[in-house]
């Protein structure tokens, strides 16, 4: 044994440092804390979650959310080592119902990042926020009720940590990973993601199964859901149910293949035992099913107290569970060259009236749509058009285009009015330009200013942008505003943007379709520009074609 090691005396690890420790075991890597933030939401029950990463997660992590909420007095405690509101007894974790339990993971992150806590419970008349500068001095402040944690710089103080980090875009890919398993996970939350101010997934609350199959679609890609099988099947005390690759699909990476314990992220050993077994014979060596599938199972059969970030859990019956996965995918694998192509259900065994469906997801998508169609309802395809019956026609509607229009007018708008919104970046950025820039950003500067944007020179060539216009923060602004440097007058400006924003996110246009519809119907000549009509044969045809 060392000298030096042996002539110190016992004594406790100061709390900063013993946290610092246990942030070895759960905070790995930005995504990590990603997990925990995220989880942290969904055990407040919140329905809407922000989550805003910087460069990877490693500058930036901003968790929003809607749900509980922290009472000021016990901010102080959210961030204190096994500090918890949701056990409280051993016996609690036989019946626990919720992500967290362990009470280390907010300790843990802040031990290692400069952090923010902001939260309102919905009765306190204003919000409570605490900091890393301020420790257990709680500061009044607004927010509404819910709430947002937000860490920067992680990894700051544990230099030995943050080597090991990996460049921006592995660290964003880790993170997005997260974020994507967390979304299939819970299909009654709405994600909203952005990155570098840039929109990466905006994923709406959804409660139907055509909602959720446009989810899954959204995140596995189209090829997947055309390609995959729903099934569903409850048993007394067990049900499996999502989107299974049909064995003709195959992947040469496990990237597609997520798995759910009761809405907990799991990757497990006997699990992926299991599913490997049901596909067995069906693929092709080397190549790997793809999956979305959730496992609900009374919480007294599963521990899941086992690892320390949660992902593997312990089965009290492992041989039933393993050879219930196995079976139920066998089976619809079985089913699958059968279906007539239209929602199927099947009966295991008569005398339990226990059923199982299984149906192709194609097929159920695309009667879907041609019944609402019919019925007045507006579908979608290809992500990008909206569809509507008018007469004997159907009107197209491009969804892209339509935004574009939206967003050019009302910020032409504010900028008449002078009223444009900004919003400050969680970091300002420093941006290094050229001569020829540094001129232009000279001769624009009120310009910018009036477009909402906040810039100083921070150098001969270098400027800080502190606050970008809120209508653009979806957008990746940087390269907006060094193309602003390149393009002219303000009016030039506007037609420029309206080119380039088209081809932005068309969730936010939906909500404008009866908008478009009214303007397109009493001939706005701008709205001739995102309005087409086709006639309902061809329709059909595309519908069948595509869907
Ligand atoms: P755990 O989730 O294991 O309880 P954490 O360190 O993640 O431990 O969180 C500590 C406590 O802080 C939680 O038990 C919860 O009471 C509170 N908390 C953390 N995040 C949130 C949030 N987003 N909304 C409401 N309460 C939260
Ligand atoms: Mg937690």
């Amino acid at each position: 044994m060392q000298e030096g090691l042996k002539s110190r005396a016992i004594q406790f690890l100061p709390d900063q440092l013993a946290n610092q420790i246990a942030a070895g075991e759960v905070i790995e890597r930005p995504a990590s804390v990603v997990k925990e933030l995220l989880e942290n939401a969904l055990d407040a029950g919140a329905t809407r979650i922000d989550i805003e990463l910087l460069s990877g997660g490693m500058e930036g992590i901003r968790v929003t959310d809607n749900g509980a909420g922290i009472v000021s007095t016990e901010l102080p405690l959210a961030v204190s080592r096994h500090a918890t509101s949701k056990i409280s007894v051993l016996d609690d974790l036989l019946s626990l119902t919720s992500l967290g339990f362990r009470g280390e993971a907010l300790a843990s992150i802040c031990s290692v990042s400069k952090w923010e806590i902001t939260s309102r419970q919905r009765e306190q008349a204003s919000a409570g926020r605490i900091s890393y500068e301020t420790g257990d001095q709680v500061r009044q402040d607004n927010h509404p009720a819910g709430t947002t944690v937000a860490i920067r710089k992680l990894f700051y103080n544990t230099p030995a940590r943050r080597k090991f980090l990996k460049a921006e875009r592995t660290e964003f890919r880790h993170c997005d990973d997260m974020i994507r398993r967390m979304a299939l996970a819970r299909f009654d939350v709405g994600f909203y993601v952005r990155h570098n101010g840039r929109q990466v997934h905006r994923l709406p609350v959804v409660n139907d199964d055509i909602g959720q199959t446009r989810r899954v679609a959204k995140l596995c890609g189209e090829n997947f859901i055309h390609n995959a099988l729903v099934i569903d099947i409850p048993r007394s005390d067990i049900r499996l149910w999502g989107w299974i690759s049909k064995s003709e699909f195959s992947r040469q990476q496990t990237d597609l293949q997520y798995f759910y314990i009761n809405g907990r992220v799991i990757r497990d050993r006997v699990v992926n035992h299991a599913i490997r077994v049901a596909y067995q014979d069906k693929l092709p060596p080397g190549r790997h099913a793809a999956y979305v599938l959730h496992l609900e199972i009374a919480p007294a059969l599963v521990d899941i107290n086992v690892h320390p970030a949660k992902y593997e859990v312990r089965f009290s019956e492992t041989r039933l569970v393993h050879d219930f996965i196995t079976r139920s995918l066998k089976e619809a694998l079985a089913q699958s060259g059968q279906l007539p192509g239209t929602v199927h259900a099947y009966r295991k065994d008569d005398s339990a009236a226990q059923y199982g469906v299984i149906r192709e997801v194609d097929s159920a998508y695309q009667q879907v749509g041609q019944a609402a169609y019919q019925q007045g309802h507006t579908i979608f395809l290809h992500q990008r058009y909206a569809i509507t019956k008018d007469d004997n026609v159907a009107l197209v509607i491009d969804l892209p285009a339509l935004l574009a229009i939206k967003n050019t007018q009302k910020w032409r708008e504010a900028y008449q009015l002078e009223a444009m919104t900004c919003k400050p970046l969680l970091i300002p950025e420093t941006l290094c330009l050229t001569t020829t820039q540094v001129r232009a950003y000279e001769q624009k500067q009120s310009l910018l200013e009036k477009l909402g944007f906040d810039i100083t020179q921070s150098g001969p060539t270098e400027i800080m942008l502190r606050h970008v216009p809120t209508f653009l923060q979806m957008y990746d602004f940087k390269s907006l505003l060094f193309s602003m440097l390149e393009n002219g007058s303000s009016s030039e400006l506007f037609a420029w943007l309206q080119s380039i924003l088209s081809a932005q996110d068309i969730e936010l246009a939906k909500v404008e379709i009866k908008a478009c519809l009214d303007a397109y119907h009493s001939n706005e000549t701008a709205y001739q520009q995102c309005v087409h009509t086709i006639s309902e044969q061809d329709l059909l045809s595309l519908m069948q074609k595509n869907q």
